[in-house]
């Protein structure tokens, strides 16, 4: 690998921008990811936030999903965050009818899964070995259940400080490309899983990371700099 490694941000839909944003202050070269030919040209790959469904469908338009497999088969390291976690985890519940996603982590990841009432919130979460972070969660899904190779790296608190759910609220709703909106939109202090259970949010599989949450939304680059570690790690 080139001493500074190039790192593809898969550029199909959802917040590329802001992902390409993270990965330059980290100290890497950030690629956009549109095309087979753009794929095998990186060391490594971002899956943004997005809308998971659109980005099945515009992989398998674009004739990337089964590229998109099969290097991640061979071991690229590769980040998702929030429907980028979707698109790489093994098993989904609550996807659309013949959802399919790229997998390599040994999870199942529930769509969704916060529910209307937390459409977006915040909380702080201890991240790996990181300290605590600011996660933004969008629509976001969490993990049910996780395989024995998979190393668990955030939990958010359940049932920590509920906030007035009756205020107004600008995210966008339904299944569009919600993460495109300029601002997270969370309600600081909202309460995550209704009823109070730890969550586990952050997950990594070997060369591949996982988080429920927005990392590239709150300039806070310590989740893009443990990637970039695990990416020159390999
Ligand atoms: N709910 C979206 C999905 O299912 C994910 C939301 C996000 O990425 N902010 O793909």
């Amino acid at each position: 690998m080139a001493t500074v490694p190039a790192i593809g941000v898969l550029a199909l839909q959802g917040d590329v921008r802001e992902h390409m944003r993270a990965l330059a202050s980290s100290g890497v070269r950030a690629v956009a990811v549109r095309r087979p030919a753009e794929l095998a040209a990186v060391d490594a790959l971002v899956i943004p936030g997005g809308e998971s469904t659109t980005m099945w469908k515009l992989a398998e338009a674009f004739e990337l999903l089964e590229p998109l497999r099969l290097r991640i088969k061979e071991g690229m390291p590769a980040y998702g965050s929030c429907a980028g976690m979707i698109m790489l985890a093994d098993r989904i519940e609550g996807g659309v009818e013949g959802q399919q996603t790229i997998g390599g982590i040994d999870m199942s990841v529930r769509r969704n899964a916060f529910g209307r009432q937390v459409d977006s919130f915040e909380a702080d979460i201890d991240f790996a070995d990181r300290g605590t972070i600011r996660a933004v969660f969008i629509r976001a899904p969490w993990v049910e259940s996780v395989g024995p190779g998979v190393e668990v790296l955030g939990r958010v608190p359940g049932g920590a400080g509920r906030s007035d759910a009756s205020a107004p609220r600008d995210a966008s709703r339904g299944d569009g490309d919600e993460a495109g909106a300029r601002t997270p939109a969370a309600r600081p202090g909202a309460v995550a899983d209704p009823a109070g259970d730890d969550r586990i949010v952050a997950v990594r599989q070997g060369p591949l990371l996982a988080t429920s949450f927005h990392p590239e939304l709150t300039g806070d680059w310590r989740v893009h700099s443990y990637f970039v570690e695990m990416v020159r790690e390999l």
